[in-house]
Parts: C-alpha cells; structure tokens; sequence
C-alpha cells in the first residue's frame, strides 16, 4: 500500500469528483490520501483530465469570441 507523499497517510482508491480550474468532473477513478485528501491521478487520468480542460477552454474561447463579434 503507497503512502501519501504529503503526510504520510494511507491512500484508497475512491469514485469521486474533481475540480480544477473551477472545472468538476464527475465519476473519476482515482487514489485520495484519507488523512490530508491529497489527490493521486494515475497517468492516462493525468492525460485525461488535461484533455478535457483544453477541450473547455479552447470552447469557451470560441464562444466568448463569438459572442462578441
Ligand atoms: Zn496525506
């Protein structure tokens, strides 16, 4: 069992959500420290969140210049 590199706490696998960049995504599979809550994403999460938060912005971009025009 890995350790939370922030305190030292056990980390479980959890279904949960996510918010960056005032972003949430739903129903993630990831490892969360029970003691500090850090959160551990494994690589193709890492990639997966990453996409969809350019996904979003590039969007909003969009929208926000067409809105204006
Ligand atoms: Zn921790």
């Amino acid at each position: 069992m890995e350790k939370c590199h922030q305190c030292g706490g056990s980390i479980e696998k959890v279904v949960g959500s996510v918010t960056l960049e005032g972003i949430t995504i739903n129903d993630l599979v990831f490892e969360e420290c029970q003691q500090c809550h850090e959160q551990y994403f494994d690589e193709k999460t890492s990639i997966f969140i990453q996409e969809v938060l350019k996904f979003i912005k590039q969007q909003k971009e969009k929208l926000m210049l067409e809105q204006s025009a």
